[in-house]
């Protein structure tokens, strides 16, 4: 058997611009939360992230400690994983415009995802150009070596990746070049009634989405209205079968169970309706009682802040010497 000596950082985001549903369950905190023991794993609330597109403050500071306090009631153990805002940790901001003066316009202006936020029309926050950047910034800043990304991440994964490069090569070794990774038993959760999308925070309706705190009737209701097919069979063809491709997925990722009837949408329906149920029920009361004590969840994220603090100021003396600025 062999023994790791060192264990890996890892760095985990979260965005507060909405609830936390299902999807964030399944494909990223309940792998953070099985790496626990193995990684040296940080949960980050990307704030700063959630203002690159028009914002409402109380909204955003009620999502901020809402997400935390799932996290605490999901298992993230914070004296382990620490939770931290990235806001409350000054050194972000610093380390975003010295990365600035290290990356090139053309590298920001070409991201998929502000080429289609900003096709969308209206006003464009310059910050949602250079949030790649500060994704940078937040990754560098922690000795990342592993950053778990979705499909729609790894663009700009790979462009912390390419400036921790060029930074090292040309002021000298300063950053761990961070790898992208795919959580293990992470699994991939589309929208309910949209099964082609991921289901995501933002969509508009929100019909196919389910919210790690909204109540079984709820959740009952959005599985019974899942998009299927005529096919009238239960298996996995997501080309075919997208809707019913990931009521299965959704089954198996909630409780490693298979259908109970491979010929019911409806019994398939009701399996998954049960599954979520059982997974989300002790979520949800745990989260009553730790949010009855907001100084408590404050006073977790204070811990976290001040544990990765230390870090993040060696990274930024680190790299202001290297460029050249006054200590
Ligand atoms: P976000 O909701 O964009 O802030 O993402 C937070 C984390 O949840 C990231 O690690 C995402 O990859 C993950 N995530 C978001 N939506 C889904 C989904 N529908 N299925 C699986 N993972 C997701």
């Amino acid at each position: 058997m062999t023994t790791t000596l060192t264990r890996t950082r890892r760095l985990t985001g979260f965005q507060p611009t909405g609830h936390l549903h299902l999807g964030n369950l399944l494909g990223a905190l309940r792998p953070l939360i099985a790496a626990q023991e193995t990684t040296d794993s940080i949960a980050m609330i990307v704030d700063l992230h959630a203002m690159t597109v028009e914002h409402d403050p109380a909204a955003l500071r009620a999502y901020v400690l809402e997400q935390a306090t799932i996290m605490l009631a999901a298992g993230v153990d914070p004296a382990r994983t620490p939770i931290v805002v990235q806001s409350q940790i000054r050194e972000h901001t610093e380390l975003h415009y010295l990365l600035e003066c290290v990356a090139v316009h053309g590298e920001a202006a070409r991201m998929i995802q502000f080429k289609e936020k900003s096709a969308a029309g209206g006003t464009v926050r310059l910050s949602l150009l250079t949030y790649p950047v500060l994704m940078a910034a937040d990754i560098l800043l922690y000795d990342t070596a592993e950053v778990p990304v979705g499909e729609d991440q790894t663009q700009h994964l790979e462009l912390a990746r390419t400036l921790a490069t060029r930074f090292n090569a040309r002021y000298g070794r300063t950053f761990t070049v961070p790898e992208g990774v795919r959580p293990e038993a992470g699994a991939r959760i589309m929208d309910l009634a949209d099964p082609q999308h991921k289901m995501g925070k933002s969509t508009v309706s929100g019909a196919g989405r389910i919210g790690l705190l909204d109540p079984p009737e709820v959740i009952r209701k959005a599985v019974a209205r899942a998009a299927t097919d005529t096919v009238g069979v239960v298996r996995r063809d997501a080309e075919h079968q997208p809707g019913v491709t990931n009521l299965i997925d959704i089954l198996a990722a909630c409780g490693g169970r298979e259908p109970s009837d491979p010929t019911s949408y409806a019994a398939l329906k009701r399996d998954v309706t049960d599954a979520i149920e059982s997974l989300l029920a002790p979520i949800r009361a745990r989260y009553a009682e730790l949010a009855a004590d907001p100084a408590h969840v404050r006073e977790i994220l204070a811990r976290g802040a001040a544990t990765v603090r230390p870090t993040a100021a060696s990274t930024v003396r680190r790299t202001r010497a290297a460029l050249g600025l006054l200590g």
